[in-house]
C-alpha cells in the first residue's frame, strides 16, 4: 500500500499515526477509527490510478471534505484510506449572467461565497457549518441550511456532477440549463455520502447578491415560539431564512458572546422562552405588519435591525466557540410543522430521565419542515455520559419517527435505521453494486457495503 500510495501522490501520501489520527474523526463525539493512509489528491488523474489499485487490493477508499459531518460518513470506523479532498478546493469558473459557479469539491463553502459577493452573487443555501464545511460533503449529504426556506436543500441548487465511480467511469451528470431526459442520475449522486464514487466538480446555481434585512420575536415560551413559526409558514410571507431557538440555547449564545463559553447549558430554562429570527432578502410594510401581528398573538415584538443583527452576527460566530466547553452532539431531524413541540417535549423528557444536557433549535426548512437540532453537551471521558447521550440519540430518532419526521445523513452513525426499510436497503445495495461493484467507496456507510 506504502509504495502504491506514495508513487501516485508522493508528499501527499501519509502513514504516521500522528498525521493519521488528524483524520480519525468527525463532529460526532465518540466515533473513532483510524485510516490505514490518507492521500490528497490534486486530480481526477490521481484519483482514477487510486481506485485502479483500490480494485486489484481491495481498499476501502473513505471520501473526506473538512470532517465537518454529524454521522460519521467520514470516519473510518473499518480502516481505509482517506481521500481528503482539501487540495482540489479551486474555485474554476464564475459566470455572472448564467447565475452559475463551478468548483472542485475540497472548496470551503464560505470561501466560494465570500468570492461570489465580489461579483454581486451569491449561494442560495448554505450550511450553519458554511466556514468549515467543504462543497463536497455539502452535497454528499444532500444538506440543507440557510437559504432552504426559499430556495430548498442543494440538491435544488446542483446544477451538473462530474463524478468518478468506483469502477472507474468518469461521469458528467445533470447540465447547466438543468434540463436532461430519463432518470435523473445526478441527483442520485447528490446524498450518497461517497458510497458510489469521488464527486470532482460542482456546477451550483447563484443568486443575486442581497444584504439581509434581520427582523426578531422574544417569546414567553418555547411553545408559542414554535407555534408562531406554524403560523408564519401558513402565510405568503418568504423569508431566506427562519431561526428559531429556547431559552437554554438563548442564554448560552448570550454567555458565549459575553466571553463565558463554558457557562453551564441552563437545562431548567427550556420553556421559559423563545425567540424568532428571521432574515429576508426584501421584506415590505406589508410583511413587517403581519409578522407584527402574529408576534403580537404571543405577546412578542417585532424588533427590525439593531438588536436582530447583533443576534444574527453573533448565531455565526457561536458555533465554534460552542465546542469550548466540550464535544456537542447534533442531531439533525425533520419534523412535520404542526407537531415539533410535542417533539421537543418528548426530547426533554427523555433527556431528564437519561440525565443528559440538551438544548434546542433549529431552522425552518419550508413551509412544511423544521430541521430540530437536539443539541447534547457530552464530556467524553464521563463514560456513562457518553453511555446516556447514545441512548438519548436513539430516543430522538424513534420520537421523530413516531411523529412522521425524518433523519438527514447516515454515515456509520445512524446505519441501523435503514434496517426498519429493508426494501430500500435491497435497491439501495443494488444500486451501489453497479457503480461500486469491487465495493471499495465508503464500505458500511449508508447500511450498504
Ligand atoms: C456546528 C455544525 C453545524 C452544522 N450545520 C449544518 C447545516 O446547517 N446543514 C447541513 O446540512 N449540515 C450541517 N452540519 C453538518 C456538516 O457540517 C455538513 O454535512 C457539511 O456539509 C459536511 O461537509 P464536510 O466537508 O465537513 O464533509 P465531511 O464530514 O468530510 O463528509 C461528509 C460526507 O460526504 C462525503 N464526501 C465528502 N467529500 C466528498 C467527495 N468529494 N465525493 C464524494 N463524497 C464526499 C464523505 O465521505 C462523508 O460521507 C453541521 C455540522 C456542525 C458541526
Amino acid at each position: 500500500m506504502k509504495s502504491t500510495l506514495k508513487s501516485i501522490f508522493r508528499e501527499r501520501a501519509f502513514f504516521e499515526p500522528e498525521d493519521l489520527i488528524c483524520y480519525s474523526r468527525d463532529a460526532v463525539p465518540c466515533l473513532e477509527g483510524i485510516p490505514d493512509a490518507a492521500v490528497q489528491p490534486k486530480s481526477g488523474k490521481e484519483l482514477k490510478k487510486l481506485i485502479d489499485a483500490a480494485q486489484k487490493e481491495g481498499w476501502n477508499l473513505i471520501p473526506r471534505g473538512r470532517g465537518t459531518g454529524t454521522f460519521g460518513g467520514a470516519v473510518p470506523v473499518e480502516g481505509g484510506i482517506i481521500v481528503d479532498f482539501v487540495r482540489m478546493n479551486r474555485i474554476e469558473e464564475i459566470h455572472v449572467n448564467r447565475h452559475y459557479v463551478r468548483v472542485q469539491p475540497g472548496c470551503c463553502i464560505k470561501k466560494i461565497n465570500d468570492e461570489l459577493a465580489k461579483k454581486r452573487l451569491a449561494l442560495p443555501v448554505v450550511p450553519w457549518s458554511s466556514p468549515g464545511a467543504s462543497i463536497g460533503g455539502f452535497v454528499a449529504t444532500n444538506g440543507v441550511g440557510l437559504g432552504s426556506y426559499k430556495y430548498g436543500r442543494i440538491k435544488q441548487q446542483v446544477l451538473d456532477l462530474t463524478v468518478i465511480t468506483g469502477n472507474g467511469d468518469t461521469l458528467k451528470l445533470g447540465s447547466a440549463t438543468e434540463y436532461t431526459p430519463g432518470y435523473n442520475l445526478c441527483e442520485l449522486f447528490i446524498g450518497s455520502e461517497g458510497t458510489l464514487g469521488f464527486i470532482t466538480s460542482i456546477l451550483l446555481s447563484c443568486i443575486n447578491y442581497q444584504p439581509h434585512t434581520v427582523v426578531s420575536g422574544f417569546f414567553k415560551r418555547f411553545e408559542d415560539t414554535l407555534s408562531c413559526v406554524a403560523d408564519i409558514a401558513s402565510t405568503n410571507i418568504v423569508p431566506h431564512t427562519m431561526i428559531y431557538d429556547d431559552a437554554t440555547t438563548f442564554n448560552f449564545v448570550r454567555e458565549v458572546a459575553l466571553g463565558n463559553p463554558e457557562a453551564a447549558i441552563d437545562t431548567t430554562m427550556r420553556n421559559t422562552g423563545g425567540y424568532l429570527l428571521l432574515a429576508f432578502e426584501e421584506v415590505g410594510e406589508k410583511e413587517k405588519d403581519t409578522l407584527s401581528t402574529l408576534f403580537s398573538l404571543y405577546g412578542a415584538r417585532l424588533n427590525v435591525g439593531g438588536l436582530s443583527e447583533g443576534l444574527w452576527n453573533n448565531l455565526s460566530s457561536f458555533l465554534p466557540k460552542v465546542y469550548q466547553i466540550g464535544m456537542i452532539s447534533f442531531e439533525d431531524t425533520f419534523i412535520p410543522v404542526d407537531c415539533v413541540y410535542d417533539v421537543v417535549v418528548q426530547c426533554w423528557e427523555k433527556a431528564d430521565e437519561l440525565s443528559v444536557r440538551m438544548f434546542m433549535g433549529g431552522y425552518v426548512a419550508s413551509r412544511r419542515t423544521l430541521v430540530l437540532f437536539p443539541g447534547m453537551v457530552v464530556n467524553e471521558r464521563d463514560t456513562q455520559e457518553v453511555e446516556r447521550v447514545k441512548k438519548a440519540k436513539d430516543e430522538i430518532i424513534k420520537i421523530t419517527l413516531q411523529h412522521g419526521g425524518g433523519i438527514s445523513a447516515l454515515g456509520s452513525d445512524k446505519v441501523n435505521y435503514l434496517s426498519a426499510y429493508p426494501e430500500r436497503k435491497k435497491i439501495m445495495q443494488q444500486i451501489k453494486d453497479i457503480f461500486d461493484p469491487y465495493h471499495i467507496m465508503n464500505t458500511g456507510k449508508l447500511g450498504v457495503r
